[in-house]
């Protein structure tokens, strides 16, 4: 096991993310007792230390009521350090404000066409030895690009010493997955190919793009969400069982099912985008990426073979909700008890990831007096722990970047399956069907799913 790091290197304290999740992150960390280290903030300029101060007071006060006390002990801990990136030579002040902390966790949260000459002028100023280089999503934007990106860092930080950050990998309720499959008899017995007609992954989003157009139209959906987020939290579901708990029996576990996700092929994937998209500030106006992204995969295990999984994800859409819908087979007509069940609904485990995170089983019970008057029943468990909150995964994130635990990452292979099983998709030229602004994205993503029927979500 890698040994904990001295201090956190923050490129991109100034920035968006750090306000956003970072430095509240950071704080509820501090405020645990579970950081001790320095966290040297890095930035090109324009800002004192006094000035970061104030700034993390402000971040940390917008997620809720701040403790003074243990705000004071993480204030304590922030320094700053001002570099250049077309000068090598001022990577020094890292090095000035690192001095005595041993080996360093460096993370980037800065735009990613950066990374590269970050870790250039990092290895520059001898502040890769022995470190580690924690770099935010996305990493690359399409296989090839990815591959070129770590051969550049793998330069200076070898495979080992190099994570990969996304942040669903971070949250509790992704990994609960495999504690609710593996740990209940109930779970373990059916959830596979025997009982399991299709599963749906949604990932829907009831607001639009807002003032980060710019941003988004260059990335689009399937980029932004699927081939990371969706196809990460794909991996825990289908995954078999870690030999142990270790880090490196789950990276493999996990790594394998990825490489069993097929392929999607073109005509499995359906691409839209809520009208008024092109309106938005800093989209083309002759854009053609999509807000909404729909596809059809199987994955090629004993357990999963044959049984379809669509994944869909979108922004503008009628609630803001992230489950996994399995749908079981019927029973098979025997007696006048399942002959009701022909015509009911299915039975239904709904995996609620977010916002309200827990399970829900759609189940059948007598409703007549003869057996075969059926009404569907819900079963609904909420987990208590603070499952679902982004901050509560980078707090995950952020602490392993110190101690070096690589599970919550993604390995280099993990990434090039995700960009190979998407692979083919990344190029669909065209305009994305336009659908209306709070609905459930275009009708033609019907025809991915059984029955072309998705099930509503629970979380409504
Ligand atoms: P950002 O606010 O645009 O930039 C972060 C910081 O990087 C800035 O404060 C700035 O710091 C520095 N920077 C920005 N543009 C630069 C340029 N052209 N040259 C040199 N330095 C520059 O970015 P962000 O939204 O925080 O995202 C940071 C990273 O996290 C990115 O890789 C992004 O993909 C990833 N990410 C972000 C989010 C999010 O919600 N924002 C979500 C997931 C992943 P200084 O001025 O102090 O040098």
């Amino acid at each position: 096991t890698a040994p904990r790091a001295g201090a956190l290197v923050l490129f991109g304290i100034t920035g968006d993310l750090a306000r956003k999740m970072l430095l509240p992150a950071l704080y509820q960390l501090a405020r645990r007792g579970a950081l001790t280290e320095p966290v040297v903030g890095v930035t090109r300029g324009g800002w004192t230390l006094d000035r970061l101060r104030r700034h993390a007071h402000d971040a940390v006060a917008a997620q809720g009521p701040v403790d003074e006390d243990a705000f004071t002990r993480f204030s304590g801990l922030l320094r700053l350090a001002t570099i250049d990136y077309d000068d090598p030579g001022s990577f020094r002040s890292i090095a000035e404000q690192t001095a005595g902390c041993g080996h360093l966790a460096h993370y980037l949260a800065i735009p990613p066409v950066l990374y590269a000459r970050a870790a250039t002028c990092l290895a520059g100023a001898g502040l890769n030895e022995n470190a580690r280089l924690v770099v935010e999503k996305p990493f690359g934007h399409d296989l090839v690009s990815a591959r070129e990106l770590q051969s550049e860092l793998t330069k200076y930080f070898p495979e080992e010493r190099l994570r990969r950050v996304d942040h669903f990998l971070g949250k509790d309720v992704v990994e609960d997955l495999l504690t609710f499959r593996f740990a209940n008899t109930l779970m373990r017995a059916v959830l596979d190919r025997h009982h399991v007609r299709s599963v749906q992954v949604t990932m829907a989003e009831d607001f639009d793009v807002a003032d980060r157009g710019g941003f988004y139209d260059a990335v689009g959906c399937l980029r932004d969400v699927v081939q990371n987020h969706l196809l990460q939290t794909l991996a825990y579901f289908v995954m078999e069982a870690p030999r142990s708990g270790s880090a490196a029996d789950t990276l493999t576990e996990r790594a394998r099912a990825l490489k069993a996700v097929r392929t999607v092929r073109p005509e499995d994937y359906v691409r839209g985008r809520y009208a008024g998209y092109l309106d938005t500030e800093g989209v083309k106006p002759d854009s053609t990426t999509e807000t909404y992204a729909a596809l059809r995969t199987y994955v090629d295990t004993d357990r999963w073979s044959g049984v379809p999984f669509t994944i869909r994800a979108g922004k503008d859409m009628e609630t803001t909700s992230t489950e996994i819908v399995v749908e079981l087979d019927r029973p098979v007509p025997g007696h006048h008890h399942t002959q009701g069940a022909q015509t009911a609904g299915p039975n239904l485990v709904r995996f609620r990831l977010m916002p309200r995170s827990g399970v829900t089983f759609s189940l059948l019970a007598q409703h007549g007096g003869d057996g075969t008057l059926l009404d569907e029943v819900t079963v609904t468990t909420d987990f208590t722990r603070l499952t679902g909150s982004d901050t509560s995964a980078y707090e995950h994130i952020l602490e392993d970047s110190l101690t070096g635990d690589p599970r919550r990452f993604c390995r280099m292979d993990m990434v090039e399956e995700c960009w190979r099983i998407v692979g083919g998709l990344l190029t669909s030229e065209g305009k994305p069907v336009v659908y209306r602004p709070g609905s459930w994205g275009p009708a033609e993503a019907d025809r991915l799913v059984t029955d072309e029927r998705w099930f509503p979500l629970e979380n409504v």
